[in-house]
């Protein structure tokens, strides 16, 4: 329990971490891996070289300890990232590390500013921070190992078929190399793969959301080639799936995870928004509404680049056969024949306009797509009036600000 002044303290020097935030959590991973480099393998050092990890870890921090005398405000932020920790494989052991170099850059960047009952302070903050990430994360692995055909750690799946489903996407289908039943997953959820890809000097972690509906005795995963443009390096595990995985080999994963989840409790209108291959978990919530013959109204609407990397489109115009869903294809910048595209609605962006005209106003609305496109979507749903429990979304990297 901490004292009412140490809460205090801690309220009052938020503002201070936050001023020097990113300078903190750039010094903290500098200090985390030149004296713990094994977790180089733990941490995505493509994230770290852009600076996302940074500002993803310095706003959880904030959150944190803004809300420090009521922790329970912050557990849907908690339960978002414990998902991606579970999935990740992190461990208890790892928190201590951590805390004891976060209080090294904040003691390195505030200087004598940092005094000792400061510090103090921030220890003890950290540590029932940390509780509170560990028992949720705890009853995660948990609740992973002990489901019908759920593990715990990585699984062994070797990929039964790859296939392509745009110039730019390829789907892989996973059947656990043991044989047994695998996990199901709520759509929207995605697996965690642990990956050496030849050349590189560290693990490779990455997250890839369930493309198609459960129940089947395989896992889809659909993975865009990431090209580095601009003279930047290829993206690391796409790259090496697309070009070097081949059908009969082995990938290892962690049980479904994540809480973007399709919500079937009430009846409201379901609204599936996509950008670029932001689809996959959409598609898999619009295939498991079709299979479970779901008769509620659906309204899908995807902004691709263009036609030639629009992927799953056969099957968005096969779902568009129910009367309950229809399909609307925004391309940014239409090529040959896309504007006879027979669900064709718009060239250019998704933007209000469009989605009133198309979606039931009082419709749950679920969006995943890159961060310019999920800020736009985020502030015309906002902008429209709907409450944020009807605003759902995933991110395909850390959590970005949805707002300024
Ligand atoms: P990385 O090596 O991580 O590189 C990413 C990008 O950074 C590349 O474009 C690269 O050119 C660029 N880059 C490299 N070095 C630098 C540098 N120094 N400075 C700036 N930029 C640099 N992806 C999918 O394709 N399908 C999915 O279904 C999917 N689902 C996801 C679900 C979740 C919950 C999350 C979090 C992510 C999901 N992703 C998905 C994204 C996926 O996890 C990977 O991030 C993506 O495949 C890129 O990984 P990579 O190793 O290929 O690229």
């Amino acid at each position: 329990m901490l004292s009412t002044e140490t809460k205090s303290i801690i309220l009052s020097t938020v503002p201070v971490l936050e001023k020097h935030g990113e300078a903190i959590t750039g010094r903290f991973y500098h200090i985390l891996f030149s004296e713990h480099p094994e977790l180089l393998n733990l941490f995505n050092q493509t994230n770290q070289r852009q600076g996302k990890q940074q500002t993803a870890l310095a706003n959880a921090v904030y959150a944190a300890a803004a809300h420090i005398d009521n922790l329970s405000v912050i557990l849907p932020v908690v339960q978002r990232i414990a998902e991606k920790h579970r999935a990740l494989g992190v461990t208890p052991d790892q928190y201590p590390i951590v805390g004891e170099t976060l209080l090294k850059a904040i003691k390195d960047v505030l200087g004598d500013a940092a005094t000792p009952e400061i510090m103090d302070a921030w220890a003890q903050a950290y540590g029932a921070i940390a509780d509170v990430f560990i028992s949720v994360e705890q009853e995660l692995y948990r609740e992973a190992a002990e489901q019908p055909g759920g593990w715990r750690g990585f699984r062994e799946f070797i990929v039964r078929d790859k296939v392509k489903e745009s110039e730019a996407i390829t789907s892989f289908y996973l059947e656990p190399a043991d044989g047994k039943a695998i996990a199901s997953y709520t759509p929207g959820q995605y697996l965690t793969f642990l990956v050496q890809v030849p050349g590189q000097p560290y693990l490779q972690r990455r997250h890839y959301s369930l493309s198609d509906a459960p129940g089947k005795p395989y896992y889809r995963i659909s993975v865009k080639r990431e090209a580095g443009i601009n003279g930047l390096p290829d993206g690391i595990v796409s790259t090496y799936l697309h070009d070097t995985v081949q059908t009969g080999d082995k990938l290892q994963a962690s049980a479904p995870a994540g809480d973007f989840k399709l919500d079937t409790t009430n009846n409201r209108p379901i609204v599936l928004l996509s950008g670029g291959v932001g689809m996959t978990p959409l598609i898999s919530m619009a295939q498991t509404l079709a299979e479970r013959g779901d008769t509620r109204p659906i309204v899908y609407i995807h902004s691709a680049i263009e036609g030639s990397v629009h992927a799953f489109d056969r099957q968005l115009r096969e779902l568009a056969q129910q009367p309950n869903f229809s399909y609307h294809v925004v391309y940014e910048r239409p090529q040959g024949e896309d504007e006879r595209h027979p669900h064709f609605a718009k060239s250019g962006f998704v933007d209000r306009d469009l989605i009133e005209r198309l979606a039931p106003a009082d419709a749950t609305f679920y969006f995943c797509g890159p961060t310019p496109y999920m800020r736009a979507v985020y502030k015309t749903l906002h902008a429209m009036g709907i409450e944020e429990d009807r605003i759902r979304f995933e991110f395909f990297g850390p959590t970005s600000q949805l707002v300024d």
